[in-house]
């Protein structure tokens, strides 16, 4: 059965790891998906083609997320080229991880306004469409670290613990318009950002911290956004649900 028929999904940061799993679950299951990206341009062309085997509408933008002109731009486009947005998994994210003692004025900044002023910047362009159509949902995409904190990682928790909050005041104000906004904390995922956990001693002090013994896939975490960004969820707003293996028990 497929869950989005006729739905536009944005996707941020999908040229690779867990936004790519996404985009492809999402046109799986029938919905058009618009995706930015930074600096991966053939990785993004592919996915494009990738997602129109799908026979579903797909369009690759280099835009940055953290810039809030970009962003107005791309969902500008977005509702030209597509017609509207149903669906915005807030997803692009990086991390520096530094101790406090070294992590300087640019670290800092850097990470907040990728992860976290990016959120607004999306999220403030496709609550328009969204209003119009009367639905919508939103997924951001936070992390277990935003929860627990983590030392090396103040910037990183500080803006997935935003996440969290910004996410639980949009379900607020705009619940009465049949927009909902939920967010998703992973645990660890096998991707890029998380390739230097996989080795030796480290790997092993991570795994036994987690119930199921075992690090994530992208395409689980695709698969919880799945669930949230279709009707499964439409009784479901201001969540925060954690895909982690148990790491959070
Ligand atoms: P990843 O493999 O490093 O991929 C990051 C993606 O974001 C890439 O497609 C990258 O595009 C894009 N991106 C980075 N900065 C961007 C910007 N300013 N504007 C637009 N796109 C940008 O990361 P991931 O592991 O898939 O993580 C995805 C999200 O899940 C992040 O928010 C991350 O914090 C969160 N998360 C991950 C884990 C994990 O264990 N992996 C755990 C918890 C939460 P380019 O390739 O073009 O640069």
């Amino acid at each position: 059965m497929k869950l989005l028929e006729n739905k536009t999904a944005i996707v941020t940061g999908a040229s690779r790891g867990i936004g790519e799993a996404i985009a492809v679950k999402l046109a799986e299951h029938g919905a058009s998906v618009a995706f930015t990206y930074l600096s991966s341009d053939e990785k993004a062309k592919a996915l494009e083609e990738k997602l129109a085997g799908f026979g579903v509408k797909a369009k690759a933008y280099k835009s940055n997320a953290a810039v809030y002109a970009d962003c107005e731009i791309f969902v500008n486009d977005v509702v030209k080229e597509f017609g509207t947005v149903d669906i915005c998994i807030n997803n692009a994210g990086i991390s520096k991880d530094n101790l406090l003692l070294r992590l300087t004025p640019e670290q800092w900044d850097e990470v907040i306004n990728i992860n976290l002023k990016s959120v607004y910047n999306i999220t403030k362009q496709v609550i328009r469409p969204m209003m119009k159509a009367k639905k919508g949902s939103i997924v951001n995409m936070s992390s277990i670290i935003g929860i627990t904190g983590n030392a090396g990682q103040s910037s990183y928790a500080a803006s997935k613990a935003g996440i969290i909050g910004f996410t639980k005041s949009i379900a607020h104000e705009l619940g009465s318009r049949n927009i909902r906004c939920n967010a998703i904390a992973p645990g660890f995922i096998e991707t890029d950002m998380t390739h230097y956990l996989k080795d030796g001693d480290t790997s092993k002090s991570f795994l036994d911290k987690i119930p199921l013994g075992r690090f994530g896939s992208a395409e689980e975490i695709a698969n919880t956004t799945l669930f949230l960004a279709s009707d499964m969820s439409s009784y479901i707003t201001g969540q925060v649900i954690s895909a982690c293996g148990g790491l959070n028990i």
